[in-house]
């Protein structure tokens, strides 16, 4: 390209990325399959192993909503893969192809390639491939939906449904990082008050920014779990869906839902901040229903493949309701229970 005079100074004028740029130079590399047609076919065409079925799922973020506009690109691109790869694992289903659907205000080189390197960090860790997807402008919010699809041998997948009385309910990791963290993001201040010290602020902004997906689970979920849920509407919420598909109820206690340390400094000079932690969104844990007789192994799993799970209560007969116990063996009452697009709380 010829070099453009500006000031006496040779600069080589940057070319515009056009849409057809932005999948070759930025996505091709990360269609590391066959199946993709290395992008440049109408769609991708995907055998499925004999003897195994897809999961499906489909997860979008929005700028403003899901995402702050300053997050940093990599980040956004671990984000939205996470989140996607963190339903697949509820299901027991094993990582296996995606689809990117992108809208971008503007084509920023930088921007694109932080966010492919996010994208492709957490795709090479997890074992999945892209295979397609689209690229198109919009005035409106960024906004980046993935469509991911799994792979479980035929009937094995774990469903909301199917959790029984007396089961025990167990939570992956901790509870309502993510939610200080978004919090942290819209008011830095309160990393005094919370009287956080700069790393545990930055680990829970991280919690909020890069959500680590639970799929080293996948496999025990498959192999022991009666109903699991991917939770990322907020904890008490969601156990609720889970047992509305499972025509039960729920009893957690207050005091064993697993909490950072960083959480607990927060929650010990702001109590009121315990009911965000178990009904804020974007923690993407599990919550597994495992029975009784299986929970040691299930427990025994986890620990070999380093992800910790905690009991925080079980599984009972009668109305799909979750009751939080205190200490003292009463229920919590709860404002709301989780987050829901279009209402203000649910
Ligand atoms: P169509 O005109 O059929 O919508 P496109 O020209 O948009 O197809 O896309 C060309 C190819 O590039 C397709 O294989 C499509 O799946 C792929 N593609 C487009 N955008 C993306 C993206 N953001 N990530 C991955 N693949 C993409
Ligand atoms: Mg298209």
């Amino acid at each position: 390209m010829r070099p453009a005079m500006v000031n006496g100074v040779e600069h080589v004028k940057q070319p515009r990325l056009g849409e057809f740029d932005i999948i070759a130079r930025y996505f091709a590399p990360l269609a590391t399959t066959s199946a993709s047609l290395g992008l440049r076919d109408d769609a991708a065409i995907l055998p499925v192993p004999a003897g195994e079925e897809l999961v499906a799922t489909c997860d979008t973020i929005v700028e403003g909503v899901h995402f702050l506009s300053d997050d940093p690109p990599a980040s956004i691109g671990h984000k939205v893969l996470a989140v996607n790869l963190s339903d697949l694992a509820a299901k027991g289903a094993a990582p296996h192809a995606y689809l990117l659907s992108l809208s971008l205000r503007e084509a920023a080189p930088d921007w694109l390639e932080g966010f492919a390197l996010g994208l492709g960090t957490l795709q090479a860790s997890s074992g999945i491939a892209l295979i397609g997807g689209d690229t198109t402008a919009t005035p409106g919010p960024v906004t980046i939906g993935i469509t991911a699809l799994g792979l479980v041998p035929k009937g094995k997948a774990v469903l909301r449904s199917g959790a029984k009385p007396g089961d025990r309910l167990y939570v992956s990791c901790t509870i309502g990082d993510a939610h200080l963290g978004l919090r942290l993001r819209q008011d830095p201040r309160l990393a005094e008050v919370w009287e956080l010290t700069p790393q545990e602020a930055a680990l829970l902004i991280e919690r909020y920014q890069q959500p680590e997906p639970r799929s080293r689970i996948a496999l025990l979920l498959r192999q022991w779990a009666h109903a699991a849920i991917d939770v990322s509407d907020g904890l008490v919420g969601d156990i609720e869906k889970l047992c509305m598909a499972s025509c039960a109820g729920a009893i957690i206690d207050a005091d064993r839902v697993p909490l950072a340390s960083a959480a607990r400094k927060a929650l010990a000079r702001d109590k009121r901040l315990f009911e965000a932690l178990i009904t804020g969104g974007d923690d993407y844990e599990i919550v597994a229903a495992i029975p009784e007789g299986s929970a040691a192994t299930f427990e025994a799993g986890a620990l070999e493949r380093q992800v910790s799970v905690t009991a925080i209560g079980k599984i009972v007969a009668g109305d799909p309701q979750v009751t939080v116990l205190d200490r003292e063996g009463r229920a919590l009452k709860l404002a709301h229970k989780g987050f829901a697009h279009f209402e203000d709380s649910a």
